[in-house]
């Protein structure tokens, strides 16, 4: 049975952070701010995996209150929950994911971050989805305050 989960994430961009979009560090003048490397596009991934297998969120599974996560790289999120897939005898079906970002240009990226979040999750690269959009300078988005990613994700469990 295919169940499916959804996952949303956004982290402020402030100077003196590197950004790191997809487990790829695009050179850019601000960065993601979070406990983490704050890889927006990884986490919200790593909700939607979670989600599709009924647990709870990264938030509480990774709390930013705990020094093992601080500035961590966000592959061992996504490692973790599909670590957790396939401790429930399931299989990642497909991954589909958005960035909303104004600046700066990502679709030169989208290759490398397919690639590291397939790796992560342990599918092929064919079976992720990343895209990416501006927010038509609308909003918090519009005016580079913040990066959001937004994602789905198919999970065969069994019966
Ligand atoms: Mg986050």
């Amino acid at each position: 049975m295919v169940h499916v989960g959804i996952g949303y994430d956004v982290h402020p961009l402030v100077e003196g952070r590197k950004l790191v979009l997809g487990g790829v560090e695009i050179p850019h003048s601000r960065g993601l701010l979070g406990h983490s490397d704050a890889d927006v596009l990884a986490h919200a991934i790593t909700d939607a995996v979670l989600g599709a297998i009924g647990e709870v969120d990264i938030g509480h599974l990774f709390p930013n209150t705990d020094a093992t996560w601080k500035d961590a790289p966000s592959r061992l999120f996504l490692e973790e929950a599909a670590r957790r897939v396939r401790a429930r005898g399931g299989r990642i079906v497909n991954i589909d994911a958005s960035l909303a970002a104004e600046r700066p240009k990502i679709f030169p990226h989208l290759g490398p971050m397919k690639q590291n979040i397939a790796s992560a999750l342990g599918l092929d690269p064919s079976k992720v989805g990343v895209k990416a959009t501006t927010n038509e300078r609308l909003g918090f988005i519009g005016r580079e305050e913040g990066i959001a990613a937004m994602a789905v994700a198919a999970v065969d469990l069994p019966e």
